[in-house]
């Protein structure tokens, strides 16, 4: 290749835009050792040339002065023409959009209202610049404010540096994606392609691109991109249920590669991957020689064709065509997913069981079979299979839908699941006697750790831990897991609550899993108070009165009932507390405080908006700190922040309390949901271990560990090997008042 100028010249001008069409052959003109290749080659080769098990990103520094605008132009034309003027300035990204890509969000909460009222021709430039420091940060938006003064614009141009605003602008960006996958059609996909072109081509390519579109039918496309990069992505919807479909799919995409090609020598792919979409259009791009250049890598490191067959290089000019996989109808709240995957890793069964993808495939999988009728063994199977690795192994947790572009909570889907086979059953007439005995209930529990640490006390851990284990493989599997984490019963506290005349009083709502949960025997040796009567004291330290909800015993949010899918119930408790709550808290004038994340996180989904409801740091972190005399521990400390709490926004609040009061807080990387799920890490402890499985080389060199959920601390101890409690205990000893 080398020693072919025509070849090696081809190279160097097509990577001098964005490329991923093939193999990255510029690995072979800019590298001269033979490793720097190899490795150079493997970046994105899609697994067709070996597995790569590791890699390092080298990132670029991330400024805190930032500003961004979004410029409105009258065209395409004129939105392309200025970000060649941007490329020159101190600018970071500079994204276009359409005026389809601007109109699929107009309607989205909390967009711009002009977003609707700009003329049908208009174009977008969504501009970021960024600065060490806000003096150059200015600096630069008048540098750039100044060279676009020649620009016809629809709406004066206006920076803005201020973090809510920005993320507004940003928000029309990052909402694209979604607000067409929210469109479409049950049983149709959506497609987002990937194509470059050189920088002066990008307005006149980007216009006939719509032309395209608009021949072929396909009116929801939107068109968004790296302007600065002269990359586009287009977006629209497929249905690949009829050959009519396919074959208009087929036209469409022939066309816009001859475009793509022989109009402007662009890239077919510039940073997505080339896969089996693509791979058709391969040899077509580069030509024949570079095509078989392809080849010979592929035979090199693959000669019997078994990595990844038939991605990037396919001999078969339909590969795009045939194969597809139909996505059926399976259920309303996940007939949306597109299978991209994004919430895999996040997902605390991903190295278990199955992944929310997964979980999604394979229920259609059984919606398509059962329709079709003609396997039912088939279908048995995986509705067999998929009872222990789908549904009895998924947290239900929802982590998964912060990370779903169109913001599928495969836990919802898990839980629905759980409700049909609860509902009209037995195991629903007792989920109503639990509800409507629940004080009795949490007693008997209470009183049930109660014994079993009394045992730990007389036989010790090493016995007890025999003991529990043989039982539990006896019954298999079907008595809870024993630890030496485990709780001890909460003591049942007489008259809780205190009333100093203070003006400020808030309103205390212990969970029901810290009203019977009480702290474990190997935490403080064995002296841990309660959490409620720490949470009660910090309150109090704070120049609160504390209230407490009556008949308190008997309430709950309906967590436990609403994750067994028992949905009536779940309803049920979570009114009858929140009439209690409005009471209490004289109708929302004093705020109300729950110990417990999960619980918190589904009072505020389901309960009046007049009542203030604060999980226990954000109600230090707002109301307490301030009024608090902390003093610093030196310790080093580690730090889990709940499903709920990242679900509800708190981590940042979380992390501040616990930066407060310890030297050093460590916030594990790779560690999400930990798994514990409620119950789950007593009945499914596999489960937990598996999400938990990077924790204990991340934090056994802190102190201890703090969170703010019951249940997830006990796993975190377990598998952490530090002590894990309430973030409520860390604040209320650096908070005392030293003698
Ligand atoms: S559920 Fe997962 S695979 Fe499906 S669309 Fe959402 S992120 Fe993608
Ligand atoms: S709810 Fe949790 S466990 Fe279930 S699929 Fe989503 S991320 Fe995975």
């Amino acid at each position: 290749m080398r020693s072919d100028g025509v070849l090696r010249e081809r190279i160097a001008r097509k990577f001098k835009i964005k490329n991923t069409t093939g193999y990255s052959l510029n690995a072979l003109i800019d590298y001269d050792d033979a490793i720097d290749i190899l490795a150079h080659l493997m970046i994105g080769s899609e697994g067709t040339l070996g597995f790569i098990s590791e890699i390092t990103y080298n990132t670029v520094a991330e400024y805190g002065d930032k500003a961004s605008a979004l410029v409105i132009f009258k065209g395409i034309e004129d939105a392309c023409r200025a970000a060649v003027i941007l490329g020159e300035q101190p600018v970071e990204a500079v994204e276009l959009m359409d005026r389809a890509a601007l109109r699929s969000v107009e309607s989205t909460p909390g967009m711009p209202t002009y977003l609707s009222e700009v003329s049908e021709s208009a174009a977008a430039l969504l501009i970021e610049t960024r600065a060490p420091d806000k003096k150059i940060l200015r600096r630069n938006i008048e540098t750039v404010s100044r060279a676009l003064n020649d620009m016809d614009l629809e709406r004066p141009l206006q920076f803005t540096d201020v973090e809510s605003e920005y993320s507004k602008l940003w928000n029309i960006r990052k909402g694209l994606f979604p607000a067409v996958g929210a469109v479409r059609h049950s049983g149709t996909t959506v497609i987002i392609e990937d194509v470059a072109f050189p920088k002066e081509h990008l307005a006149a390519a980007t216009l006939e691109l719509q032309q395209i579109m608009a021949r072929y039918g396909y009116d929801n496309a939107i068109i968004f991109g790296h302007a600065l990069a002269g990359n586009i992505h287009f977006v629209f919807t497929q249905d690949f249920g009829s050959q009519q479909e396919i074959e208009r799919y087929s036209g469409f995409m022939d066309e816009v590669c001859a475009m793509v090609i022989d109009k402007y020598d662009g890239s077919l792919k510039a940073e997505h991957g080339t896969g089996r979409n693509m791979a058709p259009y391969v040899e077509m791009e580069w030509g024949r020689e570079a095509y078989v250049l392809m080849e010979r890598i592929k035979t090199l490191f693959d000669p019997h064709r078994l990595l990844n067959p038939g991605v990037i290089l396919n001999p078969n000019p339909r590969a795009h065509l045939e194969n597809l996989k139909p996505l059926t109808a399976t259920s309303a709240i996940v007939d949306k997913c597109i299978e991209c995957g994004f919430c895999e890793p996040v997902c605390p069964s991903k190295n278990l069981t199955l992944t929310p993808r997964q979980r999604i495939t394979v229920q259609r999988e059984i919606s398509r079979l059962q329709a079709a009728g003609d396997d039912p063994a088939q279908r048995d199977a995986l509705v067999k299979s998929y009872a222990y690795d789908g549904d009895n192994t998924c947290a239900a947790d929802g982590l998964c839908q912060m990370a779903c572009p169109v913001a599928i909570n495969t836990g919802e889907l898990t839980k629905e699941l759980r409700r049909l086979k609860v509902t009209g059953t037995p195991r629903e007439t007792l989920a109503r006697s639990i509800a409507r005995n629940y004080g009795p209930v949490t007693s008997v529990v209470r009183h049930g750790l109660s014994s079993v640490n009394a045992l730990h006390c007389l036989i010790g851990t090493q016995a007890m831990q025999k003991i529990a284990g043989a039982a539990r493989k006896f019954s298999g599997n079907r008595l809870p897991l024993w630890t030496p984490h485990m709780p001890t019963g909460a003591a049942r506290r007489k008259n809780p609550g205190t009333d100093r005349g203070s003006l400020k009083k808030v309103v205390y709502f212990p969970s029901c899993i810290s009203r019977t949960m009480g702290p474990a025997r190997t935490v403080g040796k064995g002296k841990q108070q309660l959490l409620s009567q720490t949470m009660e004291r910090l309150l109090v330290r704070g120049g609160y009165d504390v209230l407490y909800p009556p008949g308190m015993e008997a309430l709950c949010c309906g967590v436990p009932f609403n994750s067994k899918g028992a949905f009536r119930q779940a309803d049920e408790k979570a009114a009858e507390l929140e009439r209690v709550l409005l009471e209490i808290s004289d109708n929302g004038v004093h705020p109300v405080v729950c110990d417990t994340s999960p619980c918190l996180y589904r009072m505020r989904q389901t309960m009046d908006v007049r009542l203030s409801l604060y999980e226990p740091a954000e109600f230090i972190h707002d109301f307490l700190l301030g009024e608090l005399k902390i003093t610093k521990s030196k310790e080093k400390i580690a730090l889990h922040t709940t499903c709920s709490s990242e679900k509800m926004g708190l981590a940042a609040k979380l992390r501040r309390v616990a930066e407060a009061c310890a030297d050093e807080v460590v916030v594990p990387d790779k560690v999400g949901c930990c798994g514990f799920a409620g119950d789950k890490g007593f009945t499914y402890p596999e489960l937990n271990a598996s999400a938990l499985e990077e924790l204990h080389d991340q934090v056994c060199s802190c102190t201890a560990g703090y969170s703010n959920s019951r249940t997830c601390e006990i796993g975190l101890s377990l598998h952490g090997g530090i002590e894990y409690s309430s973030i409520v205990y860390l604040v209320e000893r650096c908070s005392r008042e030293r003698g």
